[in-house]
């Protein structure tokens, strides 16, 4: 297997395609936006010179994963010979099952489909193919070149074997794979997200404020991030769309979505990638700044 498409070059597909190229992967990342695509490749690279000055890889290491990644806007034209596709596109359900129903169109009968969703229903995604045995999650966390966890997804008709090479595929990538049944958040978000909208809604009822909240979860839990600087590095579309795919998915109005992240969606306030959330990202990517509105 050493063809691997990656559908999506932004935060997570960046990461995926950086993480299979650098294992000897050649990898075909495809996004419908030239600019993501370009951009996402500009972040490989500087994520690979950072490697490069701590003599965590060497400079032909950096060279070759580069020269291990092509590019495409056309998704027929990039996943043509892919053995496996790892899918890290935008979070939304309707979006992922036309990429799915495409994918089973232009992709060889033997391909693997993975998702990268954080929280879709793998079942559900696998449905509008005519391979749901070959649909998988894979669910890897962000940085991806840095964190080891995979969550392999099982879906209800996904076989034995599938599930067996997606993970000795995780192990060859140097990531632990941990196997999970599929049901809304998974593990990881299933925990994650509600802590992260409960320190929201301690945000939202003034409780405390933006560094005293991530500070306490941070001093008091050895956390080495905030929950609220976390979910600026997540994205807070990201973290929104997951909380609705767990109050949808089981009917528990625990997992209903403090109105504050809504309001902060709504208003393009996404984190990061927007360069602002709970703090600032204007002049660096690091949350130093808390944002106006909160101080
Ligand atoms: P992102 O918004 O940073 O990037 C999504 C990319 O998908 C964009 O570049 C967009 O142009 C592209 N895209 C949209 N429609 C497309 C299409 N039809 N074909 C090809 N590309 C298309 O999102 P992200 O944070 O990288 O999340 C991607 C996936 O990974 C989501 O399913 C998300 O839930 C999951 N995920 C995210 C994180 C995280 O920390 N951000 C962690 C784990 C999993």
């Amino acid at each position: 297997m050493k063809n691997v498409a990656v559908i999506g070059a932004g935060t997570m597909g960046n990461g995926i395609a950086h993480t299979f190229a650098q294992n000897d992967f050649r990898v075909q990342l495809i996004d419908v936006s030239q600019q993501a695509l370009d951009k996402g490749l500009a972040t490989i690279e500087s994520n690979l010179d950072r490697m490069l000055a701590k003599g965590s890889i060497t400079a032909e290491i950096k060279d070759q994963t580069l020269a291990n990644i092509t590019t495409y806007t056309n998704l027929e034209e990039g996943v043509e010979y892919a053995s496996l596709v790892v899918e890290a596109a935008t979070e939304q359900e309707a979006l992922k099952k036309s990429i799915f129903k495409d994918l089973d169109n232009f992709c060889p009968e033997d391909t693997i489909l993975a998702t990268n969703t954080s929280s879709i229903s793998i079942t559900s995604i696998a449905s509008v193919t005519s391979r749901p045995d070959r649909v998988i999650g894979m669910h890897f966390m962000n940085p991806v070149p840095l964190m080891k966890l995979v969550e392999i997804i099982s879906g209800y008709s996904t076989s034995a074997a599938t599930f067996e090479i997606v993970k000795n595929m995780a192990e060859k990538l140097g990531k632990t794979p941990v196997s999970v049944q599929d049901y809304p958040g998974f593990v990881a978000n299933r925990i994650l997200i509600p802590m992260i909208n409960e320190a929201i809604f301690t945000l939202h009822t003034g409780v405390a404020g933006v560094t005293e909240i991530d500070e306490i979860m941070k001093l008091g839990m050895a956390h080495p991030m905030g929950p609220l600087q976390l979910a600026d590095f997540i994205g807070l579309d990201v973290c929104l769309s997951i909380l609705n795919v767990m109050y949808q998915g089981f009917k528990d109005p625990k997992f209903a979505p403090c109105p504050l992240l809504v309001n902060m969606v709504q208003a393009g306030k996404l984190g990061v990638k927007s360069k602002e959330g709970f703090y600032d990202y204007s002049q660096t990517k690091k949350a130093e700044k808390v944002a106006a509105r909160f101080v």
